[in-house]
């Protein structure tokens, strides 16, 4: 068996990919990267003329090494079917000069569904693969939108549970509607008197309670998570960069070979990760433009080769970009050291202790030549949501709009001509109140209300997991105290 996945600290540490899947996090709380990976090259002449779900194939099958190719056939078949509003799974639009590459086309319009509708399936498959007879529980505290995504994800697979926790009063009109609405006989929505960080640390807890642990080894269950560092997320998110490129070339926009730019709202720092995988696999691309908003620890990172998370934290309209710690950087780090530990290491010591570290001279370098970072502040956001709708009609998000934004800067400072490709990371309908707002101005109307007054003035439909959401029945309606949030999951073993 082929175990080609290491831990980021610590390369004694190995694992299959589908041990990877399993473990999410690697026992010594590094990241699971796979060692040498600069040694698979796609050759992309190879990939014109297939469908989304064969570049899946494609890509899946050079990074998950131990998945059959019929395990993958079966996983990416059951994934991206009619669940996707669009045909293509991930189109490109061309809105003047650039292209904008949808991601949210998914179950739960925003770009997390990519990667959620798969991993469900990769999970399964993977115990399977490893013999393990166990029913897998995925316990989630979600802000508002990884929750409801994972939710839809999970729904109805065969051999899983999920249980997703949000801070009461803590998430938009939408949101919470979005989650207590949530259909599926395995899953489970409980709202925490407390905020984001309780729900969080409540999560935390039940995973390492000694107790719960021998009710779950009893019940022949295991916990598992679905947050973004896992490698089952993180493979295929690399997909739809090959497959705008692919898209390109077949337009004729650009010629065999052209490198493009792609523009990436980024927080956590998955989806420009995936877009740096890509680069490494051989898709030719010029720079990754990692755009930010007002929490730009990772603008100053990039110019400066110093990462330092002692800073205010602002709350700004791009919720999914609120993120002052990007977990899947240190990925990133562990490829420009030279797939060095004993940097790893060090770097991510003086993050726990100092939150704050500095890269060497050799990985600054790299760092610079790899990527580009802006970030754009509120009034930008809203400034150019307004005038991209105005001039182009095309009615984008507060997350894109930062992307976009952040183009415009380096093309005023670079007169790079390179094609670019933006990321849309968000259906404009999940962030309604702010869209409209920065069109039309103030409005005192709900949220609901919001969204069929966007429609109505901009001609834009609503998607159907929106659509009729405040008349949807309640399902879920489940609150508790932080103390007492492993009730849920005593619950959720007998049903
Ligand atoms: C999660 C998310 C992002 C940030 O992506 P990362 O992979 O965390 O960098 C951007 N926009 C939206 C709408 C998101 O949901």
């Amino acid at each position: 068996m082929l175990r080609n996945y290491v831990s980021t600290r610590d390369e004694n540490i190995k694992a299959t990919a589908s041990e990877a899947v399993l473990n999410g996090i690697a026992p010594d709380g590094g990241l699971y990267v796979m060692k040498d990976i600069d040694k698979i090259k796609v050759n992309v002449n190879e990939l014109k003329g297939m469908s989304y779900h064969e570049i899946a194939f494609y890509i899946l099958n050079c990074m998950l090494t131990d998945f059959s190719e019929s395990t993958l056939t079966e996983c990416i078949n059951k994934a991206y079917d009619e669940k996707f509003s669009a045909k293509e799974i991930t189109p490109l639009v061309k809105v003047g000069e650039d292209f904008i590459l949808e991601l949210f086309h998914g179950k739960t319009s925003a770009f997390k569904d990519v990667a959620l509708s798969i991993l469900p399936y990769l999970i399964t498959e993977s115990l399977s693969m490893n013999n393990i007879d166990e029913e897998i529980i995925i316990l989630t505290a979600t802000s508002g939108d990884t929750g409801k995504a994972a939710l839809e994800g999970f729904k109805d697979v065969k051999g899983t549970k999920i249980i997703v926790y949000y801070p009461e009063g803590g998430v938009s009109q939408v949101q919470k509607a979005q989650m207590v609405t949530q259909e599926g006989n395995n899953t489970y929505v409980c709202a925490v008197k407390g905020n984001f960080d309780d729900a969080q640390t409540g999560v935390k807890k039940i995973f390492t309670d000694e107790n719960i642990k021998k009710l779950l080894d009893d019940n022949k269950k295991r916990f598992s998570s679905a947050n973004s560092i896992n490698v089952g997320r993180l493979v295929p998110q690399i997909v739809y960069y090959f497959y705008s490129y692919m898209n390109l070339i077949e337009q004729r926009e650009i010629k065999e070979g052209e490198k493009v730019n792609f523009v990436v709202p980024t927080g956590n720092f998955g989806n420009i990760l995936a877009g740096y995988y890509a680069k490494i696999l051989g898709l030719p691309i010029n720079k990754l433009i990692c755009a930010a908003n007002n929490n730009n620890v990772l603008y100053d990172f990039i110019r400066s080769g110093i990462y330092d998370a002692n800073r205010d934290f602002y709350k700004t309209t791009s919720p999914s970009m609120d993120i002052l710690i990007s977990s899947n950087l240190e990925r990133f780090l562990y490829y420009i050291s030279g797939q060095d530990n004993k940097i790893i290491s060090s770097l991510m010591k003086d993050l726990s202790e100092k939150k704050k570290y500095e890269v060497n001279d050799s990985m600054k370098e790299k760092l610079k030549d790899i990527f580009y970072s802006q970030f754009a502040n509120e009034d930008e956001v809203n400034a150019t949501i307004k005038k991209v709708y105005n001039e182009k009609k095309y009615l984008m998000d507060t997350h894109t709009a930062v992307a976009y934004k952040v183009l415009e800067n380096y093309k005023q400072d670079t007169k790079d001509n390179t094609k670019n490709i933006i990321l849309s990371t968000a259906s404009p309908y999940k962030f309604a109140v702010d869209v409209y707002e920065a069109i039309f101005g103030k409005s005192n109307l709900n949220e609901f209300e919001i969204m069929h007054k966007l429609s109505e003035e901009t001609g834009v439909k609503i998607p159907n997991n929106l659509e009729g959401l405040d008349k949807k029945t309640v399902i879920h309606n489940f609150v508790c105290e932080v103390a007492s949030m492993d009730d849920i999951v005593k619950l959720s073993f007998d049903s």
